[in-house]
């Protein structure tokens, strides 16, 4: 504590001499009481870059710019200190040499024993400050200029659920334009979407406040941004992509929705499977009819012992089983795309999955060394939930590939992990590799590697692993260097 002598004179300080030869940063100025700068400190002359003798003498409202002045501002000022003994200005302009910097003033009224009053002006350059005040401003405008602009609907919530933003597209959306946001019922909003529950929870989770058990406990498998269908502000149903993040660096925690339509894609989609579907289905029966009259034929051929007509038959039994092959894979994909398909769930034991699957490949490559690698983090017996069948397919695909694409390197390894909640299990092997500007594709639908395309493949059986893969809710991907060989990832949730 300081001690403060009651019988101070605190006037013997010489606090003129100190306010105007000491300060390095508040600027002071003395004014008579008409505005004529009587005495100017050092501060203000290092701050705003005059000499003593162009100010003392001058009016101070030479300080002010030429629109100030048109509205008097520098008289006004004056006034208010001379009827109110002091006046605070902020943001005012002062000019030095051309260039306006922004101060911010406190004036005060002084009297002298002999009655004279003059005005003493403290002021302070806050041009930095309202330079960043104002690119913040301007970001603003512009971040809302954006917002309204954009065609996704993106709105704010608070940590109550309360809306305390939506641009233009939101309020449409949501047919809100005469529904004062804050009395928006955050729940009450998403009635009627797909998936409302989930999406509810999931945004509950991300703000992790006011969470009934329930709403925690069915948004704890949410990771990411969510497809739903709702009926938009005039009563057609939409497809959209809903995304939201948490915004915790302003203020109490926000989380930003954002609302992205993905109607049209979505029905070029469908139309595509559609006709694809259709293709497939009409071609499957007049095939079979095909293929059996070819074998008629063969028979008829042998029978007849019309030897040099058998390889033509055989060759075109053979295009047609490949064509056979082509149309029933493609049956299988619009048909898992479309989710027009049941899993067959069950639960089964991974690793023995993964030994019949190898034990299988084996018997049909016997050249082939294939080892399922141990890994002592993972414990033998890993017990899913799942269609197997398909699950097999897609081990089965992927070691058939490595043996396809091995380039003559027999040795294939097959490993298991566990990641984040998952199992992952890894195919990999020292073949022909794929080349980094391929790997993007790999997983679509009739894609195949250039180099490959001279051996027999359609194209379908990544993309048909990706399917069944997703379908169980986990993640295909691959890893792969051209020359040197590619590793093929699967990855399932355990829960
Ligand atoms: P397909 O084998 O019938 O062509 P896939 O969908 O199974 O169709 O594979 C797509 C493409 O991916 C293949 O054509 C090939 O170029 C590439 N690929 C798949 N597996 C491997 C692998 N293990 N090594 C190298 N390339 C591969």
């Amino acid at each position: 504590m300081t001690n403060v002598d009651p019988g101070e004179d605190f006037a013997s300080f010489d606090y003129y001499h100190a306010l105007f030869d000491n300060p390095k940063k508040n600027s002071v100025l003395l004014l008579d009481d008409t505005g004529v700068i009587l005495q100017v400190n050092r501060a203000f002359l290092l701050s705003f870059g005059y000499s003593e003798s162009e100010l003392i003498g001058e009016h101070f409202s030479l300080l002010f710019t030429p629109e100030d002045r048109a509205k008097d501002l520098p008289i006004r000022e004056i006034q208010t200190v001379l009827d109110e003994g002091q006046s605070f200005d902020n943001n005012y302009l002062v000019n030095r040499n051309g260039l306006q910097t922004w101060a911010s003033g406190e004036s005060v009224l002084l009297t002298n024993a002999r009655g004279r009053r003059c005005v003493l002006k403290v002021i302070q350059n806050i041009h930095v400050q309202k330079e960043s005040e104002q690119s913040i401003v301007r970001l603003n405008t512009f971040n809302e200029s954006i917002l309204a602009s954009i065609e996704d609907a993106v709105l704010v919530l608070d940590n109550e659920l309360k809306l305390v933003k939506a641009n233009r597209s939101c309020l449409e959306l949501f047919s809100l334009a005469d529904t004062p946001l804050h009395l928006v019922d955050f729940k009450q909003l998403l009635q009627g979407i797909e998936h409302q529950d989930e999406l509810y929870a999931g945004i509950v989770k991300t703000l992790g406040v006011g969470a009934d058990p329930a709403a925690l406990a069915a948004g704890s498998a949410l990771s990411g941004p969510l497809q739903v269908e709702m009926p938009d502000g005039h009563g057609r149903m939409r497809s959209f992509d809903v995304a939201w993040t948490l915004l915790d660096h302003i203020g109490p925690d926000k989380v930003l929705l954002i609302f992205h339509d993905i109607t049209n894609q979505r029905n070029q989609d469908r139309q595509r499977e559609d006709i694809l579907n259709f293709v497939a289905h009409e071609l499957r029966n007049p095939l079979t009819n095909i293929i059996l009259n070819i074998d008629w034929l063969g028979g008829l051929v042998r029978e007849q012992e019309l030897g040099e007509f058998g390889e033509f038959i055989d060759r075109t039994r053979r295009n047609a089983e490949r064509l056979k092959k082509l149309i029933n894979e493609l049956y299988r994909s619009t048909k898992l795309i479309s989710g027009n398909y049941d899993l067959q769930r069950e639960e089964f034991d991974l690793g023995g999955l993964i030994d019949e699957s190898i034990f299988a490949m084996t018997l049909a490559h016997p050249g082939y060394m294939i080892v399922r690698k141990g890994n002592p983090n993972v414990p033998g017996d890993i017990r899913l939930s799942g269609d197997r069948d398909k699950l097999l397919q897609v081990l089965t695909n992927y070691l058939s590939n490595a043996i396809k694409y091995s380039d003559g390197s027999l040795l294939i390894e097959v490993i298991v992990g566990q990641r984040d909640g998952s199992v992952v299990v890894g195919v990999i092997d020292k073949g022909k590799g794929i080349p980094a500007k391929e790997l993007p594709y790999i997983f679509n639908r009739f894609y195949r590697a250039e180099r490959t395309r001279s051996l027999e493949g359609l194209g379908m059986g990544l993309f048909l692993c990706r399917q069944i893969v997703e379908a169980h809710r986990g993640r295909t991907w691959v890893e792969s260097v051209e020359g040197q060989g590619s590793a093929f990832y699967f990855s399932l949730p355990m829960a």
